[in-house]
């Protein structure tokens, strides 16, 4: 066998690197010519154009939210979609300005949560060609998780109470309601104190069984070969969080500043930047 001596890289003594104990790097395989189509390139079959609101914890005229189909580690994992069936370089000014407006806002809808310290924003795009972004809640105190394996570490943490799941993705999904478009979700009532399957439960899990869009989980099971794009794009992430020990102190400062100013001004001023923008017909650009 041909020696595989590559030696770890530097990450792998992190203290967020969720593994340990022996391990040796993976032999690169050849890249393709042509890379396959992603999932859902054709609007016909993209699963996130034929999932009906109900799938979903928050919708709007343009924008669209929605959870994993069961909890996870995480105290929070999120996905922001477009209803238009387009691509982040794809989008109009119109699209691309409010995917701005409600990146902030889901990020401190979710950090308004308890328990919750910080919010990962990602946006990988190798499974699913349909624009959407990820919403990774860092739980509080948790500082081994910070960085940018904190979505490994949501296949590796214990998994949280459904009824404090469900009671969250309520509370995003008010948030969200207070600036325009729909709640979904809705806080567990009684029928969430009998003991509930979790891979059965009633409203978010029928639909995410059969339509689930490409996650993070289904890319990375897929061939080494497009592990390569994404390998990359996680690599530039740990550039920008690099500095992150040293930034600490002032992103805290930030984000408690950031919780104060949810006045009725800046709901306003929000809102005005999304809902007095023109409307678009939803999947008019294909
Ligand atoms: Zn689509």
């Amino acid at each position: 066998m041909p020696d595989n001596a590559a030696p770890l890289p530097d990450f792998t003594r992190w203290p967020s690197f969720p593994f340990e104990g022996d391990m040796r790097v993976k032999p690169l395989a050849d890249p393709v010519e042509v890379e396959p189509p992603r999932s859902g390139e054709d609007a016909a079959d993209c699963v996130a154009c034929n999932t009906p609101d109900e799938a979903y914890i928050w919708v709007s005229e343009r924008w669209r939210v929605r959870a994993m189909d069961r909890p996870t580690g995480l105290p929070m994992v999120l996905i922001l979609e477009c209803r238009s069936h387009l691509d982040l370089g794809d989008l109009p000014n119109l699209l691309a300005a409010e995917l701005g407006v409600m990146t902030v806002r889901l990020e401190r809808a979710i950090r308004s949560l308890d328990g919750v310290a910080r919010v990962h924003v990602n946006r990988w795009g190798d499974g699913s060609a349909h624009l959407h972004l990820w919403f990774l809640a860092r739980p509080y105190g948790r500082l081994q998780l910070r960085g940018t394996f904190l979505s490994l570490w949501d296949d590796i943490l214990p998994v949280i109470p459904e009824p404090q799941w469900r009671e969250n993705l309520a509370l995003v999904a008010a948030w969200l309601a207070e600036f325009g478009g729909q709640a979904i979700a809705e806080p567990p009532h009684i029928q969430w104190e009998a003991p509930s399957t979790i891979t059965h439960s009633p409203s978010a899990a029928h639909d995410a069984d059969d339509h689930r869009p490409a996650t993070l989980g289904d890319v990375e099971a897929k061939t080494d070969a497009e592990i390569g794009t994404g390998t990359e794009t996680k690599t530039e992430t740990e550039a920008k969080n690099g500095t992150g020990t040293e930034a600490e102190t002032e992103a805290t400062v930030a984000t408690e500043a950031k919780t104060e100013t949810k006045t009725a001004s800046t709901i306003a001023v929000a809102n005005d930047m999304v809902e007095d923008v023109p409307a678009v017909q939803p999947r008019a650009i294909t």
